[in-house]
């Protein structure tokens, strides 16, 4: 007897799995606008009102009124229980199972999980509301229209501003000492050895780093070229959001959500550095770059790609430090590869970066 399966892993292990990839390994979805569709499973039709919703994560019948998770679809499509549906989104996403009795704990943090999104939406909303309309949001507006970047971009990436300052955020947003701890451990506020916090990101473009269903789970800033602030060491150019309860940069990646918005079919994903190489590629049309959070390409970001598309391209630059990264990446890339897979590496020219040479 294996025992009970904890709540907590199982809203993790929702998180991390795609009902749209467990579906389409089985029923092939077409996907059309912002969902996917196929004739149904369940019910007898030659024209499909199957429909699986990458956002909302559930599938719904239009036909024969078939609705449910990914968990409901193993159980009516594999005549499963709700355990062996478990793990068999389980071994999909490589997690190991986690069993034990019931713990009076579990509610608590999954509605604890459940308001650090909120929040994190919350911070996401006034970013983009500073790039509007901070007096300072000039020189970030300034940067992007440089880099050739246009309002519509910018506005699908939900970019945003953090104003110059130690306390906006906090200000903002961080009231009672309940929502600091929050912003804390969202890893938005830094908290001082003598006390009190302050905000993480200052005087930087921000970019909201989503996961599947395009909730927003971190971010990264690129520092304004004219960065005025004062410290014993100068600020870091690009810098992310640490690891916390949402964020795990091991497994996700920068523009894949946006990739698969924009995208009906995904021939292949291509692996770049940073997230303005990311934006400026879909700024000139190419829509299918991704690119890491401050670590190498990880087997587990691998497996992901390579869920959505047979061809992953890695673009690297041209230099040492960029072979060196191409042998790191494909030393991580050999376990994951099968039979219709395919790796392929891009060096660029000296001196040149994905953004300065697209454009
Ligand atoms: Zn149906």
């Amino acid at each position: 007897m294996a025992g009970l399966i904890p709540q907590s892993f199982i809203d993790d292990l929702m998180n991390r799995i795609d009902i749209v990839e467990v579906i389409d390994g089985r029923v092939p979805l077409k996907k059309t606008g912002r969902e996917y569709t196929a004739c149904c499973p369940f019910h007898n039709e030659k024209t499909p009102s199957f429909t699986v919703s990458p956002t909302k994560q559930f599938y719904h019948c239009f036909g024969c009124g078939a609705h449910g998770t990914a968990i409901g679809f193993l159980m009516e499509y594999e005549h499963l229980s709700f355990p062996e549906s478990v793990e068999e989104l389980a071994r999909l996403a490589g997690v190991p199972m986690e069993y034990e009795g019931p713990s009076p704990n579990e509610p608590v943090r999954r509605k604890k999980d459940e308001s650090l999104y909120d929040l994190l939406a919350k911070v996401d909303q006034y970013y983009r509301q500073q790039l509007r309309q901070h007096p300072q949001s000039r020189r970030a507006v300034d940067y992007l229209k440089q880099r050739g970047v246009s309002g519509e971009i910018a506005a699908e990436f939900g970019l945003g501003f953090a104003p110059p300052g130690w306390d906006n955020l906090e200000r903002q947003l961080g009231q009672s000492a309940e929502v600091r701890e929050k912003l804390v451990s969202t890893g938005m506020l830094i908290k001082k050895d003598s006390g009190g916090s302050y905000d993480r990101f200052r005087d930087r473009i921000m970019f909201p780093i989503r996961d599947r269903r395009g909730r927003t789970i971190a971010f990264g800033g690129r520092i304004l070229p004219d960065n005025q602030e004062k410290g014993d060491k100068p600020p870091a150019k690009y810098l992310n959001s640490p690891e916390t309860p949402l964020f795990h940069k091991g497994q996700e990646l920068y523009g894949l959500y946006e990739a698969r918005q924009a995208l009906r079919d995904i021939t292949r994903l291509m692996v770049v550095e940073g997230y303005m190489d990311v934006v400026a590629l879909a700024q000139y049309g190419i829509r299918y770059a991704v690119a890491t959070l401050g670590t190498a390409t990880t087997e587990e970001h691998l497996h992901k790609l390579f869920r959505l598309t047979p061809e992953i391209v890695f673009c690297f630059d041209g230099d040492r430090a960029g072979r060196e990264a191409a042998w790191r990446a494909l030393n991580n890339a050999l376990p994951v590869m099968r039979e219709g897979r395919q790796i392929r590496f891009m060096f660029l020219p000296d001196g040149e970066d994905p953004d300065s040479y697209v454009r």
